[in-house]
C-alpha cells in the first residue's frame, strides 16, 4: 500500500472523493490532508519521511502504542477462525465470552455485565436508551430527561451530539434533541476565580442539584459525565465534585454514568477515571483505549442493578450487526492483556505519569501567555491566556489554539488544540526518555509561538 503514489497524488485524489469529519472540505482541500503512511511505538511517519511524535495516541486511543504484533497476530487468527458471526439470535462465540469476562475482571468491582458497540458514540447513544428503558421497566416512565454539561463530549451521533455540549455540533442537524438538559462545566480556571479548588468543586456539583430541582426528580433519568473533559481541553474537575455529583445522584435517585471513552484502560494511571475520581456510577461507556483503535469498538458496562433492571423488561429492542465482532473482541482482549500483564498502567501510575506532570509543569509554567497547568496520568494540557495576572483570556477563543497547534505540527509534533487549550494525551508506553524528547520539541515550539503572538500584535 505505502509508496505507490507521490503525496500530491494522494492529496489530490484525497481532496477528490474523501469527505473529512470535523473539517471545512473547500479549506482543507485547498492545503492539501497530511498523509500518513506508518507508525511504530510513538512515532508515526508521513509520506514526505517526516518522523513525527504522535503527543495525542491518534485520537486519545492508542494507548499500546503503535506496532504490535501480537495485535495482529490475534486479529489474523480470529479472521481464520471465525471473521464474524452475529451475537443477536440465542448465539455467541469464544472470542465475545473470554473478552466479556476478562473485561469484568479488570472493571471496577460491581460491573459484571457488558453491552458491546462499534464506537464511543454507538455507546452513548445504547446507553441513552438504557436509561430510558430501564426507568420504563421500574414503573418511573416520567424519568427520560439526561443531564450532561456543557463543553462535554459525547460523540458524533444524534443523542451523543445532544447529550454533549458543544454549542457549534447543536448548531447543526436539527439537535438536540428532546428532553436532554445541560449544566456548566467545572472549569476552575474560568468559573471559580476566588475560591480553592474544593470549595469550587462543591459548588459546581451544586449545579447538578439545582438542574434536577427544576426539571424536576422525577423526571430526571441519568446524570452523564467525562471523569475527566477530554475534547472539551482536558478540564479536571477538583477532588470534591465527583463524590458530590455521587451524593447529589443517589439522593434523588437519578442514575450516574461516567463516559470512560477517553479516561478508561488506564489515561489517567488507574483503569478507569472513576477510581481516580472516587466516585461509582451505575454505568460506563468506553471504547477508544479498549482496542487501543486498531480496530473500531466500544462497550456499555452495567452494574448488577442496571442489568437487573433491564432485564426484568424481557426485550432490549436494541443492537448493532457488529456488537461484539469476534475480530474486534480478540484485539481488545490482546491490548487488554498487554496493559495488564506488561504492567503499562502500573508504570503511567508510579513512574511515567508522575515523570510528565513534574517536567509538564516545569516547561510549560515558564511561558508568559501560559497558565492552569494541568494533568494526571498521561493526559495533560495548559491554557492559552493573553494576561496571566488577571487571568484574562484571549478574546478570540479558539485562534491561538491553532497557531499554537500549528507550529506544534509544522515541528513534527502532534498536540491539539481545543480551542485555546493545548492538550496532549500521548501513547501510555511513551518512555521517560521519550517525553524528555516530546517536551524539548514543544518547548521550542512555544518559544516560537510567543514571538508569533508578538509579531502579529496579538499580545
Ligand atoms: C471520542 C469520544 C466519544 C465518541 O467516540 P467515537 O468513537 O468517536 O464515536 C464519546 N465520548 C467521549 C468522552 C469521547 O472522547
Amino acid at each position: 500500500m505505502s509508496q505507490q503514489r507521490t503525496t500530491a497524488e494522494w492529496r489530490a485524489l484525497d481532496a477528490a472523493h474523501h469527505v473529512h469529519p470535523f473539517s471545512d472540505a473547500h479549506s482543507l482541500n485547498r492545503q492539501g490532508a497530511r498523509v500518513m503512511t506508518r507508525a511504530d511505538g510513538i512515532y508515526l511517519w508521513d509520506s514526505d519521511g517526516n518522523k513525527i511524535i504522535d503527543g495525542m495516541a491518534g485520537l486519545w486511543c492508542v494507548n499500546i502504542g503503535y506496532g504490535r504484533h501480537d495485535m495482529t497476530a490475534a486479529a489474523s487468527r480470529q479472521m481464520d477462525e471465525l471473521p464474524f458471526y452475529n451475537t443477536f439470535f440465542k448465539t455467541t462465540h469464544p472470542a465475545v465470552v473470554e473478552l466479556s469476562a476478562l473485561l469484568a475482571k479488570v472493571a471496577p468491582e460491581g460491573f459484571n455485565h457488558v453491552f458491546y458497540t462499534n464506537s464511543g458514540s454507538e455507546s452513548v447513544d445504547t446507553m441513552i436508551r438504557m436509561v430510558r428503558r430501564y426507568w420504563d421497566v421500574a414503573g418511573k416512565p416520567s424519568k427520560k430527561t439526561l443531564i450532561g454539561r456543557w463543553n462535554g463530549y459525547h460523540g458524533s451521533t444524534m443523542g451523543g451530539a445532544s447529550l454533549g455540549g458543544m454549542d457549534y455540533m447543536h448548531a447543526q442537524g436539527g439537535l438536540p434533541i428532546p428532553d436532554m438538559a445541560h449544566i456548566e462545566q467545572p472549569w476552575w480556571y474560568k468559573f471559580g476565580k476566588d475560591m480553592s479548588r474544593d470549595e469550587f468543586g462543591l459548588l459546581a456539583a451544586g449545579w447538578l442539584e439545582d438542574r434536577i430541582l427544576e426539571i424536576g426528580p422525577d423526571n430526571v433519568a441519568a446524570f452523564v459525565g467525562e471523569p475527566i473533559q477530554g475534547a472539551g481541553g482536558v478540564i479536571i474537575p477538583p477532588d470534591t465534585y465527583w463524590p458530590e455529583i455521587e451524593r447529589i445522584c443517589r439522593k434523588y435517585d437519578v442514575l450516574l454514568v461516567a463516559d470512560e471513552v477517553i479516561c478508561g484502560f488506564g489515561r489517567t494511571g488507574e483503569w478507569f477515571g472513576q477510581q481516580r475520581f472516587g466516585f461509582r456510577p451505575d454505568i460506563f461507556t468506553a471504547a477508544k483505549g479498549l482496542t487501543s483503535g486498531y480496530l473500531p469498538m466500544g462497550a456499555v458496562f452495567l452494574n448488577e442493578k442496571v442489568a437487573e433492571g433491564l432485564a426484568a423488561g424481557g426485550d432490549f429492542n436494541h443492537g448493532f450487526t457488529y456488537s461484539g465482532h469476534p475480530v474486534a473482541a480478540a484485539v481488545a482482549r490482546a491490548n487488554i492483556l498487554a496493559l495488564r500483564d506488561e504492567g503499562i498502567i502500573d508504570r503511567v501510575r508510579h513512574d511515567t505519569g508522575p515523570y510528565m506532570q513534574e517536567r509538564w509543569r516545569q516547561v510549560f509554567g515558564q511561558f508568559d501567555h501560559v497558565d492552569d497547568v494541568r494533568g494526571v496520568g498521561l493526559i495533560q494540557a495548559f491554557t492559552l491566556v493573553k494576561d496571566k495576572a488577571t487571568r484574562t483570556l484571549f478574546p478570540n477563543w479558539g485562534e491561538t489554539g491553532l497557531i499554537c497547534r500549528d507550529i506544534f505540527f509544522r515541528n513534527n509534533l502532534i498536540m491539539r488544540a481545543c480551542a485555546d487549550h493545548m492538550v496532549a494525551s500521548p501513547p501510555l508506553v511513551m518512555t521517560r526518555a521519550q517525553i524528555d524528547e516530546m517536551l524539548g520539541v514543544a518547548e521550542r515550539c512555544m518559544t516560537e509561538f510567543e514571538e508569533t503572538l508578538l509579531r502579529r500584535g496579538l499580545v
